[in-house]
């Protein structure tokens, strides 16, 4: 398995890095030229030290979690690249000619802000993510084409917040954001403690489910277990979810894969 570091994870790592250090002021006592070659130069050099030393760690906790998960040969390629705007971590497994890709988003500034602190969160992050992949590889969890067809077909329409201020004001839904959060869910449970935390957890489901009664609670417990829950299961449970109309358009918005 290959780990590949997109230049523009590189990028924004190092611009984070940058953007650390407050500007050194002693620099205008100085003339250009000693700024430009002696300071700017050597600072330079160091601050990327810093992102490379930042990236490479993050490589290693992939390493890590994916030899966990056992996924060295099923898996060909890790491509880090940053995450989109929202900040959080994404994960998507592309069939490719030299074997399964794995696209994996992580957030460069999580990336430098940990640098000298604990590990703990950061490969937590790493394996939740990685889990995924992982699971549409086994054939027990059942990840078929069908399903996936079935998850991304239209469920309705609903108020979309940011179309509104443009005057369009509904957008159509589709059940992907409801089953990811069930299958985030089942993906902690079975990491017990080394996935993302149970806090984190039921606040993400509070923010997608706004609306869950104790029916709804009881499938977070259920799902919150050491043991795989099928994708066939997991979908008939985001039916119930949509039919039952707990969710609303800002938690499918913010809920996280
Ligand atoms: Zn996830």
């Amino acid at each position: 398995m290959r780990i590949t570091v997109h230049d523009d994870f590189k990028w924004r790592v190092t611009l984070e890095v940058e953007s650390l250090k407050p500007f050194d002021e002693s620099v205008f006592r100085r003339q250009p030229s000693e700024v430009i070659l002696v300071e700017g130069e050597a600072s330079r050099k160091r601050r990327y030290a810093v992102a490379y030393r930042a990236w490479k760690r993050l490589v290693r906790m992939v390493e890590e979690a994916a030899a966990e998960l056992g996924l060295q040969d099923s898996v060909s390629e890790v491509l880090l690249l940053p995450s989109t705007e929202s900040g959080e971590p994404s994960v998507d497994l592309v069939p490719g000619a030299d074997g399964n890709l794995v696209s994996l988003r992580m957030c460069p500034i999580e990336t430098v802000h940990n640098r000298t602190g604990d590990d703990e969160p950061l490969i937590n992050t790493v394996r939740h993510e990685l889990t995924h992949p992982r699971d549409e590889l086994d054939l027990a969890f059942g990840y078929t084409a069908a399903l996936r067809y079935e998850l991304e077909r239209p469920i309705g329409w609903a108020k979309d917040p940011i179309a509104c201020s443009c005057g369009k004001g509904r957008q159509r839904v589709n059940m992907t954001h409801c089953f990811g959060e069930l299958w985030n869910v089942n993906i902690d449970g079975r990491l017990q403690g080394r996935g993302v935390s149970e806090a984190t957890r039921r606040r993400g489901f509070g923010a997608t489910f706004p609306k869950a009664t104790d029916k709804h609670l009881a499938v977070f417990e259920d799902l919150w277990r050491p043991v795989l829950v099928p994708c066939s299961r997991l979908v008939e449970l985001s039916w119930e979810f949509v039919k039952d109309r707990v969710w609303t358009y800002e938690g499918m918005l913010t809920a996280r894969r």
